[in-house]
């Protein structure tokens, strides 16, 4: 079988957030002697772009609309991500530091599309599965079903998965003619809210839609932005698949971004050396409990609540905690904690900005990782903080609801129902109460260490899934 993957993002090549560990990490369990898996994604002018090799293996000009832009594939020469890396480089529109947040982003990514799908057909074989990553993505299954260049496609199986549906691609229809042509009879196909919906057109269009754990795709029946309608009426091709994790690039015993190395023998003594150094770095007291939060500083992770709640919980505790933030985004969230880490020097600190390094030591290093989030598709954070014995602190929402079960259910972690600064707070107390158990503590981080989030449990899901669609499609 031999399987695309086609996204925005992939560790390392390019990461924002959860979607590229997963592009970077699936690909690699699934890629066995009977799959062969490949992997497309933009190229970026990146720090993993200047520091490899790449072999061109096509260039071409594609055609958006009245526009052409020259591009070229380039692939990674040595497979060392475990599978074939394929950078689509269109000079014009991405040859750019950033992955997003452009304002031309739906010409950039719809000609990533184009691109992709031109490459494909011009090779030798079609795949058996194109298995599409969000919205940046989505029209390539509406391409693939109606663009009439695209007919040699028309038999590959389609997969969509969402990892985030709040982000949707919509665009006027002034730019249909952007789109490679197709009869217009389909037209309303890509339509949803009066507008082109990229991820509405790859959900109406995909032989099977995944969301990234089983709880997010019951809740976006009732709450996705918009889409809630259409969740329900394509309920029968969907299914949720948790995430895993890759325990290779997340493992506390070898990470080499980890001074000190870990294992569930040494967690004890580990931590606490982990912890040590972190507080140095940050100016915080190693004795006191340490609560830390990485990502995104939006709304949706519940980050506009952190101001308060830290506030809230270190003058309730009498400064008896240390609070560590590593993020980026909302500025008005950038400044509210940058301003608290300089009224409560010593026990409050915050690193605004994107540094892996450091979020591998932050996992290693804090007792407790708080995640607040009001949506959270799956979170990997959760994980990777258990797997380096760290509790998660998780309201019950989404994939935080599938994998983190509260202790005083014998559970892994610590457990709230709002997305408030009340909850958090609360949550936080009981953290500093267990805090002073060191026997529970131990139980629990060994619990946490020991759990198996492995991707090679989960990608048979994928291959499964696969196998039932090619079978649908061959008996149509
Ligand atoms: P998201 O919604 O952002 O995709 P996930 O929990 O699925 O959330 O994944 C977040 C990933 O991004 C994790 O690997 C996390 O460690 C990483 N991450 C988020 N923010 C930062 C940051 N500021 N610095 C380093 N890593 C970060």
């Amino acid at each position: 079988m031999e399987i695309f993957h086609i996204g925005a993002e992939c560790y390392p090549a390019a990461k924002v957030g959860g979607l590229a560990d997963v592009v970077g990490a699936l690909p690699k369990y699934q890629n066995t002697a009977e799959t062969q898996v490949r992997v497309v994604i933009p190229c970026y002018d990146n720090s993993f772009r200047k520091e490899n090799n790449f072999e061109c293996v096509h260039w071409s000009t594609l055609q958006l609309g009245k526009f052409n832009f020259p591009f070229s594939v380039l692939k990674e020469s040595t497979n060392k991500l475990g599978f074939e890396l394929y950078l689509v480089e269109i000079p014009e529109l991405f040859d750019r530091p950033n992955i997003y947040s452009y304002e031309d982003d739906i010409e950039r990514f719809l000609s990533f599309q184009i691109a992709t799908l031109d490459w494909i057909i011009g090779r030798g074989t079609v795949p058996d599965v194109i298995h599409c990553h969000d919205h940046h993505t989505g029209l390539i299954p509406f391409m693939m079903t109606y663009a009439f260049k695209y007919e040699k496609l028309r038999n590959t199986s389609t997969v969509i998965t969402i990892h985030n549906g709040l982000y949707q691609g919509q665009f006027g229809f002034d730019k249909l003619h952007y789109l490679p042509q197709f009869d217009l009879v389909h037209v309303n196909v890509l339509e949803w809210g009066n507008c082109i919906n990229s991820l509405a057109a790859g959900i109406k269009c995909a032989d099977a839609i995944t969301t990234v754990s089983p709880s997010y795709l019951n809740e976006i029946n009732y709450s996705a932005n918009g889409l809630e309608s259409l969740f329900r009426m394509v309920r029968h091709k969907s299914k949720g698949i948790l995430n895993g994790i890759d325990n290779q690039v997340w493992d506390p015993e070898k990470d080499p971004m980890l001074d000190l190395n870990y294992a569930i023998a040494t967690q004890e003594k580990g931590k606490q050396e982990n912890k040590e150094e972190l507080c140095t770095l940050f100016n915080l007291d190693p004795t006191k409990p340490l609560f830390s939060f990485i990502g995104r500083l939006y709304d949706e992770k519940g980050a506009d609540l952190l101001p308060q709640a830290s506030k809230l919980a270190l003058s309730e505790n009498n400064e008896a905690i240390n609070i560590l933030v590593l993020g980026s985004g909302n500025s008005e969230i950038e400044n509210q904690l940058t301003e608290l880490s300089l009224d409560y020097k010593g026990s409050f600190n915050v690193f605004i900005g994107y540094d892996e390094a450091l979020a591998h030591k932050i996992y290693a290093g804090s007792d407790f990782l708080l995640m607040p989030s009001r949506v959270e598709p799956c979170g990997l954070n959760q994980m990777y903080s258990m797997r380096y014995g760290t509790i998660p602190i998780v309201r019950r929402t989404g994939g935080l609801k599938d994998t983190v079960v509260d202790f005083g259910d014998d559970g892994n972690g610590i457990c709230h129902d709002q997305a408030s600064v009340e909850d958090i707070c609360d949550a936080i107390k009981r953290a500093i109460k267990l805090y002073g158990d060191q026997s529970s503590i131990n139980k629990i981080r060994i619990k946490g260490m020991s759990t198996d989030h492995s991707w090679e449990r989960v990608c048979q899901e994928y291959i499964e899934l696969y196998n039932l669609i090619i079978t649908k499609r061959n008996e149509n």
